[in-house]
């Protein structure tokens, strides 16, 4: 795609599931899908959690390769400790402790650096949030703009935050003060890209109810601030020049029980000396006897629902790899699990439940996230702009990870090749269809009283996760 005049904006809708977009609540959202490219069959990562999935939509890469595993994950030389990853002093300071960066794998943000393009960020979400998309941003001069205040900006961003009202604490606010604050100060004459993520309406769904009137009331807000951003836009001079790809990084699923892991896990033997957080157990010294014993135990839980397991010799009958999900990195549990859920339809007929480990502040009725239910794993993802084809819908497998290759490959910049997502040609005027043929993969496994599965989709080297279950 030679034509360097190009820039692009990547705006995403944090929690959004793509059945949650209706005339009532999103016009502007839909708007933009009838004037663009809508990728019908899009999917988050595993675990589907906020930086997790940041991660892969900076790096272009599933977390086995970006090294990111778990909102809080285990501290990558002493998993004794967990890292909270909202925070971003926390996980500078991790860096530091580390000589490595949190990252192991370049994001969109070194990229463009080094190609001289510049790049900037506007986020409402958590500080960790906003530092996962651009860790160098001091070194690069790069614009950081973070809902939370100047301590968290670039000294780029400080700049531009200087000519702005300060912004609001609540979360919604936040979200329509980024969108606003990159429109009026970005559009006219933006970076080559952009990344502007509004914290809604996952912030909303976690604490009004997923898919109430309240949180109705509060995307409709957001989207208006998105909907002032595309009037700007194609009223403006960059109207050509400027491609925008839409993206929610994971769907949410409603709360409709407890489990209290911590209790159960305290009391049982064989989890005894293990590390335990973020959706994932650590064994001591990784040993496989005590690995397929805390995967067995697991399996005997009827609150837990999916089961990998590090990739050792004879799993444990019912276990999966942590290959099948794409986070075999030794950064993460050896076992890790997922909560039982369902896809039964919710009040408003959204469908998904899911129980919740006791100890979260969240209710029932509130949505959740970080599972494999498909109103999870299931994402917004379109494009629109000059070079994109107009009320189009590509039924290609998409997701997360083809973010980063599109934007490079829109910028005509090199690196998409490096990462695991695909540039999704489908999507320009010309129809770039991929070469391979799309095929579905289950993974299967299943003991004396469990058993599991996950779908995945691969179009050759590409692959994405649709859901996982127990049976
Ligand atoms: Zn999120």
């Amino acid at each position: 795609m030679a034509n360097t005049g190009n820039c692009v904006a990547v705006v995403v809708f944090d929690g959004l599931r793509p059945d949650m977009m209706r005339p009532e609540t999103t016009p502007n959202l839909l708007r933009f899908a009838a004037e663009g490219t809508t990728m019908r069959h899009a999917h988050s990562v595993f675990p589907s959690e906020t930086r997790v999935c940041t991660s892969s939509v900076s790096t272009g890469c599933h977390p086995r390769r970006h090294g990111l595993m778990a909102n809080a994950m285990f501290h990558p030389a002493d998993p004794q400790r967990m890292v909270s990853t909202g925070n971003g002093d926390a996980l500078r300071a991790l860096e530091q402790e580390l000589g490595q960066p949190i990252l192991l794998r370049p994001g969109l943000s070194d990229i463009l650096a080094e190609a001289g393009r510049d790049f900037a960020v506007f986020s409402s979400g958590t500080t960790g949030q906003t530092y996962l998309l651009a860790p160098n941003a001091h070194r690069h001069s790069q614009i950081v703009v973070s809902g939370h205040g100047p301590k968290f900006c670039s000294t780029a961003g400080q700049a531009v935050l200087a000519r702005l009202d300060p912004p609001p604490p609540g979360g919604t606010d936040r979200a329509v003060w980024i969108a606003d604050a990159w429109r009026t100060q970005m559009l006219p004459d933006p970076p080559a890209a952009s990344v502007i993520w509004l914290c809604e309406p996952d912030t909303s769904s976690h604490y009004l109810g997923l898919d109430t009137e309240a949180q109705r009331a509060t995307l409709r807000r957001v989207d208006a601030a998105f909907g002032r951003l595309l009037d700007d836009w194609q009223a403006g001079p960059m109207r050509d020049a400027l491609q925008i790809i839409v993206a929610s990084d994971h769907g949410h699923i409603m709360v409709d029980g407890y489990a209290d892991a911590g209790a159960i896990f305290a009391a049982a033997p064989a989890l005894a000396g293990c590390h335990i957080g973020g959706g994932g157990i650590m064994v001591p010294g990784g040993e496989r006897e005590r690995i397929v014993q805390v995967a067995e135990f697991l399996m005997r839980q009827d609150w837990i629902a999916n089961v990998f397991t590090a990739d050792i010799a004879d799993l444990p009958h019912g276990s999966l790899p942590r290959s099948a999900v794409l986070v075999d990195n030794p950064r993460t549990g050896h076992v890790l699990y997922t909560l039982r859920n369902t896809n039964a339809p919710g009040p408003t007929g959204l469908a998904g439940t899911s129980l919740l480990e006791t100890g979260h502040e969240l209710q029932l009725g509130a949505g959740t996230h970080g599972g494999l239910n498909k109103g999870e794993m299931s994402t917004v993802l379109m494009l629109g702009g000059s070079l994109i084809r107009r009320a189009a819908a590509s039924d290609w497998a998409a997701g997360l990870v083809d973010i980063a290759p599109t934007v490079l490959d829109i910028l005509d910049l090199p690196g998409a090749s490096g990462m695991d997502g695909r540039v999704l040609g489908e999507a320009y005027h010309q129809a770039v269809q991929p070469i391979a043929s799309l095929s579905p993969e289950t993974w299967e496994a299943s003991g004396d009283l469990y058993a599991q599965r996950v779908a995945r989709v691969r179009i050759g080297p590409h692959v994405w996760i649709e859901s996982g279950s127990r049976v």
